[in-house]
């Protein structure tokens, strides 16, 4: 299973929320790998900031080739996560065309909403070669008890796209977690942030049946 994390825009959550499945994945005992197709290379530098054995492997791999490569770079694993930049059009293609399922991280801000259109744009034109191509929003950096948190999923409902039910709420351990190369489960396993990541992971699954 091959599931791209996208966004055309940036500081969304593509590369907390890959890290973050990446790890549930794993704890579940799933082989997975992260591949890192940012030039930025964030998900590279959160392993380096890590000390503890790492829980799934990371590659850098920040071409606009990945959809070629992919069956060879896949084999081995049960999941690979593809963690992608902003901006770069040409990566974006590739590594939609690499994907099994497409997961589009979006604030709950107009803004966010707005800029959504540029990925499904991408993901309509995708599926003229790719008919079985899933994808989904999840709602990321939620403010709970706000009227804006609550309104974003009928914003995202002039998409073509789903939201997932399962949403992701604004907390310091995203980033406290990030600086110490860990996932939010290694920080604290009962935590919210856990719980609402596994949920992402129950809703993936379901989505793919
Ligand atoms: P992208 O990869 O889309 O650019 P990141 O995952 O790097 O976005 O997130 C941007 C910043 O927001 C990072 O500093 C990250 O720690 C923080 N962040 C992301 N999601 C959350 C969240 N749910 N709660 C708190 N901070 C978050
Ligand atoms: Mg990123």
């Amino acid at each position: 299973m091959i599931i791209g994390v996208l966004n055309q825009k940036g500081g969304v959550g593509k590369t907390t929320l890959s890290i973050n499945l990446a790890a549930i994945f794993s704890r579940n005992g799933a082989r997975v790998l992260l591949i890192d197709a940012d030039p930025q290379g964030s998900a590279l530098d959160w392993a380096a900031a890590r000390n503890e054995e790492p829980l799934f492997s990371v590659i850098g791999l920040p071409r606009a080739t990945i959809h070629k490569e992919i069956n060879q770079i896949a084999k081995g694993y049960d999941y690979v996560i593809i963690d992608s930049p902003p901006r770069v059009t040409d990566l974006a293609r590739s590594a939609i065309m690499a994907s099994d399922l497409i997961l589009i991280p979006v604030q709950p801000s107009p803004y966010d909403i707005w800029a959504a259109d540029e990925i499904i744009k991408l993901i309509n034109e995708a599926l003229i070669y790719k008919q079985n191509l899933k994808s989904a929003f999840v709602i990321n950096r939620k403010i709970l008890n706000t009227a804006i948190g609550r309104d974003v999923r009928e914003a995202l409902e002039v998409y073509s796209v789903p939201s997932f039910k399962a949403s992701i709420t604004q907390r310091v351990i995203f980033a406290e977690s990030a600086a110490q190369g860990k996932a939010v489960c290694e920080i604290d396993e009962k935590s919210l942030a856990t719980k609402e990541i596994k949920a992402v992971v129950k809703e993936i699954m379901e989505f793919l049946k």
